[in-house]
């Protein structure tokens, strides 16, 4: 008994999208601000839409202070930036975008109320796969701090899949009043993880993620030199784009 929960639990990651089985083909993208679900699961949303997946994106914060542009304020940047989300979705083959409301960019911190609104969308959304930062990492590599924000997303996310979303007691009021029910999430996939288990090979679109990401005009107004550094991080050693993820597969 031992040794077969000690195989399950190390499995390799499986390979090719998730088989569903007789459930919808579903995902969910679970981000801190507009633009991370792009940069993190774009190519695979826009793959695997056309695939018969519905893909989703939920996105935390408000984004208010992605500029330095004195001038543009969050009454302004709010809007503009929510804009250039649905459109950059869209042309990922995301079908809708949520934003929660209440949450200001660099200021999302753990809360119950936070997890209770995540729980919600999942509900709604009933994905079979979630995408979502990684909580874990603080550092990526020897070169970046991971955002607050971003770990905290990504931590939110995680707890939402399993167990709050899952199990009846947890903000049992959605059930009760909102008319919602329990949801099992299958997969969560981890994007910028520094322990990849998941390949997605995006070669054949990544023009087309690049012209998504810079549908992101108060980010990357002037595009060009950005554009080139991420494109090299997305190439590998044999000249061919992907996107990583350590893959997680939930077995209850
Ligand atoms: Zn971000």
């Amino acid at each position: 008994m031992t040794s077969n929960l000690e195989e399950t639990y190390s499995a390799p990651a499986p390979e090719g999208p998730p088989d569903t089985g007789d459930r919808p083909k579903v995902a969910l993208a679970i981000a801190a601000h507009p633009d991370d679900a792009d940069f993190g699961c774009a190519g695979t949303s826009n793959l695997w839409s056309k695939q018969g997946w519905d893909f989703y994106v939920l996105v935390c914060t408000d984004g208010s202070k992605g500029t330095e542009d004195a001038e543009l304020t969050a009454d302004r940047l709010v809007p503009m930036r929510q804009a250039e989300q649905r459109a950059a979705s869209a042309a990922s083959g995301v079908k809708e975008v949520f934003f929660l409301e209440g949450y200001t960019d660099g200021e999302l911190d753990y809360s119950r109320e936070l997890l209770g609104d995540v729980v919600r969308i999942i509900r709604k959304v009933k994905p079979y796969v979630v995408f979502t930062h990684d909580p874990t990492q603080i550092f990526h590599g020897n070169s970046f701090v991971n955002h607050h924000d971003h770990r905290t997303a990504g931590l939110i996310a995680t707890d939402a899949v399993y167990p709050a979303a899952r199990d009846r007691w947890n903000f049992p009021e959605q059930i009760d009043d909102e008319g919602l029910e329990t949801h099992n999430v299958k997969e969560i996939f981890i994007w910028g993880s520094d322990k990849p288990t998941f390949t997605v090979d995006i070669t054949d679109i990544v023009e087309e993620k690049i012209q998504a990401l810079l549908l992101h005009t108060s980010q990357f107004g002037e595009g060009g030199e950005f554009m080139e550094f991420v494109r090299k991080r997305w190439k590998g050693e044999d000249g061919r784009f992907t996107e990583k993820f350590r893959r997680v597969t939930l077995v209850r």
